[in-house]
């Protein structure tokens, strides 16, 4: 049979696919028609091996082209999130608010009320939250029989205590805000109000009393080692995140929910705040 034969043949043919051929009848053990089944089956799933390879990698990309979209959006539903569980919008100095409330570094933070203060130093003039009060003193205690002496010099603060502290003192040394708030607080933005927080001194080195060189005391090393154990923290370490003066005196305590939640949550937002205002740099340079 000659070409011309074949196509003439193949033309009267009718049209009919193995579909149209009942299953029963079909043949399965047509070698040639397995070979196609095979070669499409492979073809299917190299089609859809590379499908998932690209999705893959196209989704790592987008992750790493696009980490200020995702904390913008992070950002919105914290401030959502805040709106929900913060039904009182009368309270300005909320610690849940958002994180727009933080000013040159510092967040804001509501004054500890009187009836949870306790008197801790000097006739009770230097005041902190009870739960931080007496883990303090255990503190104190504890380092005192070691041949340490830890002197609290400040604890609670009211706002009015720290308006006088910020722009008294701000005036007096010839300081703007900025040159001020990196070394001190402004009012109704200290960790003093919140009652956790203390300025602590070396009883054997007053001398270095509220100053860096605090860092070289036998207190300051000691409570390097051991305030961990009585929930204190140092609030400002060298270059924090906060961009606030290294200030190795003041010591807040985190060691129980309250505590914790109160400083920890505002830390979350900075982080976030910080990344945002770099990525904006980044972007507009
Ligand atoms: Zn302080």
């Amino acid at each position: 049979m000659n070409n011309a034969e074949f196509l003439r043949k193949l033309k009267n043919l009718p049209v009919m696919s193995s579909y149209d051929i009942p299953e029963a009848l079909r043949d399965n053990s047509d070698v040639s028609t397995s070979k196609v089944n095979v070669r499409q089956i492979t073809l299917l799933i190299s089609s859809m091996t590379g499908f998932i390879i690209l999705a893959i990698i196209s989704g790592f990309l987008f992750s790493l082209t696009t980490p200020k979209t995702a904390i913008y959006s992070q950002s919105i539903s914290h401030r959502q999130e805040s709106t929900r569980t913060n039904p009182d919008q009368n309270k300005p100095l909320s610690f849940q608010k958002n994180s727009a409330d933080s000013i040159l570094g510092h967040f804001a933070y509501r004054e500890a009320p009187m009836s949870e203060l306790v008197g801790i130093y000097q006739n009770g003039q230097i005041k902190m939250r009870q739960a931080a009060a007496k883990k303090l003193q255990e503190m104190l205690i504890d380092a005192k029989t070691q041949g340490v002496n830890l002197v609290p010099i400040s604890g609670f603060r009211t706002i009015a205590q720290q308006e006088a502290l910020f722009f008294g003192i701000g005036a007096q040394r010839n300081q703007t805000p900025a040159q001020r708030a990196a070394v001190s607080a402004p009012p109704k933005y200290s960790e003093h109000h919140t009652g956790y927080a203390l300025d602590i001194g070396d009883g054997s080195a007053p001398a270095s009393n509220l100053t860096a060189n605090f860092e070289k005391t036998t207190a300051f090393r000691w409570l390097e080692n051991n305030a961990a154990r009585y929930g204190f923290e140092l609030s400002f370490p060298r270059n924090n995140l906060q961009g606030v003066n290294y200030e190795p005196w003041h010591w807040r305590f985190v060691g129980n929910p309250h505590s914790f939640e109160t400083f920890y949550k505002r830390q979350k937002q900075n982080v976030q705040t910080l990344l945002k205002e770099n990525f904006s740099k980044i972007s507009l340079s």
